[in-house]
């Protein structure tokens, strides 16, 4: 397929190019890009006004498929990204089975591939059953194609075991994500100890509990040499841990969510609106400031959504009994754009740093420029268009996400995977 995608404003930081131009795409990479192309007959795309960047990538997301495709399956959760803008995402091995065999990893990268809307790398469990007991069949994953390693959801408790997996993938040269959680001390803390907890009555789940964590796989990694990215940071300790690892030269890197960056636990109220129940928890306004501090100072790598679908009755009851975590797909890109960039707290070029340059050096895969000879996944979004989060109009099967009703101005229009259109004029195709 040849497209011309004519009249946006481009923006690569890695290309050095913020300029209105056009794009031409053929054979699945960008061919030519400069002012005033035409290529007779082929297909155009008007998109003046809007802006184009590197496809997007969210390396932290989880589809549910295997075995809770109730809450989302590997078709509506692409689906989703591709709403979203997206046109990657990296899927979490926390499934039905666990993802903790090369057979796993090729029923979701075989299945992407058959109904997926974007391209969708796989991370493996460290341990099987992320039961923290036994290693995975990390080397045979890796040779089946997955990207990273994590025993996201739970974390590896035990510093011995991780220490093995952070040995063990260090020959295949491969990143260990780390949920930061140590479980002897949140217990069952739902909420973030502090004010909140106490207001509410509700468990605390504390700082502390996210901090000991960073500090010990940040020394692991200082031990092994293994590059380590925590996860969905939230704690200002926490950054500066990061932010002095960075500074000591350890290949030490970091993402936040946009729930972190523009929640705090002041929200969750004595309705006990569930959605806002996530995991690690919304925190304190100088934290949500920390992290924000720390995406702006280049400490925190990538923002990520964490995408955690679930069914209405597994929010629709008690706090306490709620599952932990929120959908974020199709309000990241709006929410950045609105909160961050709107506001003028960054620029669109650090936003592609953000959300697509980062991601795919964090898991090693192929870079994208807006430049010839580049695999052409655009995204491209209307930074103008003002709209309001509404859960009936979500690709993804799930609704429990808490920007619900949200006024945003900015939204994906346009999205390119291999040249070839997933989303054309804010429609999900086929
Ligand atoms: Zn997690």
């Amino acid at each position: 397929m040849t497209l011309l995608l004519k009249g946006a404003r481009a923006i690569d930081p890695q290309a050095g190019l913020d300029d209105i131009v056009d794009v031409l795409v053929e054979d699945g990479k960008i061919a030519e890009v400069g002012k005033g192309l035409s290529r007779p007959g082929c297909r155009e795309l008007d998109l003046a006004g809007k802006i184009l960047v590197p496809g997007l990538v969210d390396i932290h997301v989880h589809l549910r498929d295997p075995g809770q495709e109730q809450k989302e399956t590997i078709e509506t959760g692409t689906r989703a990204a591709a709403h979203g803008g997206f046109t990657a995402v990296c899927c979490m091995p926390n499934t039905a089975p666990t993802i903790d065999t090369a057979f796993a990893v090729e029923y979701v990268r075989g299945t992407a591939e058959r109904v997926g809307k974007c391209r969708v790398h796989v991370a493996g469990s460290c341990t099987t059953g992320l039961a923290g007991e036994i290693l995975s069949d990390m080397g045979d994953m890796a040779r089946h194609g997955a990207v990273a390693f994590t025993d996201d959801g739970r974390g590896v408790q035990g510093a011995g075991m991780m220490r093995r997996v952070m040995d063990y993938a260090h020959q295949f040269g491969k990143v260990i994500m780390s949920h930061c959680q140590d479980e002897d001390l949140v217990g069952d803390g739902v909420v973030n100890e502090g004010e909140c907890s106490t207001r509410l009555g509700l468990l605390g789940w504390p700082a502390a509990g996210e901090e000991i964590q960073i500090a010990r796989d940040i020394a692991l990694c200082r031990l092994t040499g293994t590059p380590l990215h925590v996860q969905h940071i939230t704690t200002a300790r926490g950054v500066q841990l990061v932010r002095d690892a960075k500074a000591e030269g350890l290949p030490v890197t970091a993402e936040a969510t946009p729930h972190h960056l523009f929640l705090t636990d002041e929200i969750i109220d004595d309705t006990y609106n569930a959605n806002y129940k996530v995991n690690p928890p919304l925190r304190t306004e100088e934290d949500r400031a920390a992290v924000t501090a720390g995406i702006l100072d280049g400490t925190i790598d990538c923002i990520v959504t964490d995408h955690a679908p679930h069914c209405p009755w597994e929010k629709d009851c008690e706090f306490e009994l709620a599952k932990f975590g929120m959908t974020g797909l199709e309000t990241s890109l709006g929410l950045v754009l609105t909160q961050l960039v709107g506001t003028g707290v960054m620029g669109y070029a650090r936003m592609v740093e953000l959300m697509a340059v980062n991601p795919r050096r964090i898991i090693q895969v192929e870079p994208v420029r807006i430049a010839a000879g580049s695999t052409a996944d655009i995204t491209v979004f209307d930074p103008a268009v003002e709209w309001t989060v509404d859960a009936d109009d979500f690709e993804s099967k799930s609704k429990n996400s808490g920007f619900i009703g949200a006024h945003l101005k900015g939204r994906a229009t346009d999205v390119l995977v291999g040249g070839e259109p997933t989303m054309l004029d804010g429609k999900v195709l086929g």
